[in-house]
C-alpha cells in the first residue's frame, strides 16, 4: 500500500506533482500487468500526533506553553473529528456518493440531490442533539490493536449500510423529520462516529502517559532518521 499526501510532504509538493507522480506510478504498474486501485482514506490514525501533543501538555507547567499545545490538540481533534464525521455517512464510504453508480438491479435513484437530502436537510429537520445519541454511545472500545485497521473496519461498517439510504428514499423518508426508521438510522450512524472519536481521543490520552517509551515505529515523526518527505524512517539494515 502506498500512502502519499500534500500534508505529509510539509507543503513541498503541489497537487500537480502528486497527480504526475501517481500517473507515472500507475503507468509502470500497468506495464507489469498490475491493477491499481486509488482511494482516499480518513486520517483517523493521526491520533499519534495527538498522543505526542498530549504527552507535552502533561509535562508543561508554563501556562503559555500549555495554551499553545492545547490549541494544537484542538486542531488535531477537529481534523480527526471532521474525517470520522464524514465516515458516518455511508455514501462517503462508497462509490454511490452522489446517487447510485454503476449496475442498478434495484433501480435505486441516481439523483445527486439524495446526498444533501439525507445528510443535510433530513438531519436539520430532526433537530439532532446530543441527547438523541448519548445513550447509544456505549463503553470505550478500540483501546488495543492497530488503529489503522480499526479505522478501516469503521469505514467499512458504515459503507455496508449504504443501500439502506437508497431503500428509505423512495417513500420520502428524508422529506421531513418524521420517519422513525430514518431517524434511528441517523442516530446509529452519529453514535458510532461519536464513539469512534471518543475511543481514539481516549486512547491517545492514555498512551500519551508512556509516549517516547519503547521502540519507535518507522512512521512515527519522532523515530530516529524520520524523513518528512517520505513519511517514514529508513528501514533498518541487516548487520
Ligand atoms: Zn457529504
Amino acid at each position: 500500500m502506498l500512502r502519499a499526501d500534500i500534508w505529509r510532504s510539509g507543503g513541498a509538493l503541489t497537487a500537480a506533482d502528486l497527480v504526475a507522480g501517481y500517473r507515472s506510478l500507475i503507468g509502470k504498474a500497468h506495464a507489469k500487468g498490475i491493477r491499481v486501485i486509488g482511494a482516499t482514506l480518513t486520517p483517523g490514525w493521526g491520533s499519534k500526533y495527538l498522543r505526542r501533543e498530549m504527552a507535552k501538555v502533561r509535562q508543561e507547567t508554563n501556562e503559555e506553553d500549555t495554551a499553545h499545545t492545547e490549541q494544537t490538540i484542538a486542531f488535531y481533534v477537529a481534523r480527526i473529528g471532521h474525517y470520522l464525521g464524514d465516515g458516518v455517512n455511508p455514501m462517503h464510504d462508497s462509490i454511490h456518493c452522489e446517487g447510485w453508480f454503476g449496475p442498478n438491479p434495484h433501480a435505486y435513484t441516481r439523483d445527486h440531490a439524495l446526498h444533501g437530502r439525507f445528510e443535510s436537510q433530513f438531519v436539520d429537520a430532526i433537530g439532532l442533539s446530543a441527547s438523541d445519541v448519548i445513550g447509544k454511545i456505549g463503553a470505550p472500545a478500540h483501546q488495543q490493536g492497530d488503529i489503522f485497521e480499526a479505522v478501516l473496519a469503521y469505514l467499512q461498517g458504515n459503507a455496508d449500510k449504504v443501500e439502506t439510504i437508497f431503500q428509505l428514499d423512495p417513500r420520502g423518508a428524508f422529506a421531513d423529520g418524521s420517519d422513525e426508521e430514518a431517524r434511528g438510522f441517523v442516530y446509529d450512524r452519529i453514535a458510532g462516529g461519536a464513539a469512534m472519536l471518543r475511543d481514539l481521543l481516549y486512547r491517545a490520552w492514555r498512551e500519551s502517559a508512556s509516549h517516547g517509551q519503547g521502540a519507535h515505529r518507522p512512521q512515527d515523526p519522532d523515530a530516529p532518521g524520520y524523513n518528512p518527505a517520505t513519511g517514514t524512517a529508513p528501514a533498518p539494515l541487516d548487520s
